[in-house]
């Protein structure tokens, strides 16, 4: 199929899964991931309705801002180094990899210098997998309290979550119904710099599982753009 087929079958089946997810999760943000592809391929993307792209590594999204020409808004969902947030800062839309407060004072100190507000998820890692980042659900209440005590600059707005890489995305829909109650749990917290209305969960494998349970971005690369040689 062609990229744009492919973009087109995406937006059918998050159609039909967030039928069946509750409405109050409102619309689903479709966020294009695009590590290891070409500028070129991501303005093709663009073309075909995409707004949104996702990079996981500094480096890569600062060479493709730089090239890719058309808007759109720049998501950094890697993990991410606090001696690297001095570049991202004034391009990136929004950061969905906060899982420390010192990357979070980082963020929060050259937002001040760059004059802005930044936009943050916390990563939350419901499996407990090692090999990823994120806190564990049950400090991510504590994270984010201290970071709207501390941090003038960021706004919060809401969780990111990757569930382990499996053959059945209903082995794993148990992790995005727990990140979706924590969600809502943090939603009785009141705060002018907390503004929780992004949930973003669900990658090729599972997003469709991901909004059944209330997810409400997915960041989707190999559906729409074929295999990667890495991760
Ligand atoms: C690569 C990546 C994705 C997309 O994965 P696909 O399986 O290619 O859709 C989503 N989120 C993060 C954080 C990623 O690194």
């Amino acid at each position: 199929m062609s990229m744009k087929e492919n973009i087109e079958e995406i937006r059918r089946q998050i159609g039909r899964h967030a039928e069946k997810a509750d409405p109050s999760c409102g619309d689903v943000l479709l966020i294009a991931v695009t590590k290891t592809r070409t500028p070129e391929e991501i303005e093709e993307a663009i073309a075909f309705g995409i707004t949104d792209i996702g990079e996981n590594k500094v480096q890569e999204l600062l060479d493709k801002y730089d090239q890719v020409t058309s808007k759109v808004r720049w998501h950094m969902i890697g993990h991410l180094q606090r001696n690297k947030v001095r570049q991202i800062i004034d391009k990136v839309y929004m950061i969905h990899s906060v899982d420390s407060f010192r990357l979070a004072q980082e963020i929060d100190r050259r937002a001040g210098v760059a004059g802005l507000t930044a936009r943050i998820l916390i990563q939350v890692n419901a499996a407990g997998e090692q090999s990823k980042f994120g806190v564990a659900p049950e400090e991510a209440q504590a994270l984010i309290e201290r970071i709207l005590d501390e941090c003038e600059h960021i706004s919060i707005r809401g969780l990111m979550h990757m569930a382990p890489l499996v053959d059945d995305p209903e082995e794993v829909r148990h992790y995005f119904t727990e990140v979706r109650q924590l969600y809502d749990r943090l939603g009785a917290l009141r705060h002018p710099r907390l503004d929780l209305n992004v949930l973003s969960m669900g990658m090729s494998g599972d997003f469709g599982v991901a909004i059944e349970e209330g997810a409400n971005a997915v960041r989707i690369g190999t559906s729409i753009f074929g295999g990667r040689d890495y991760q």
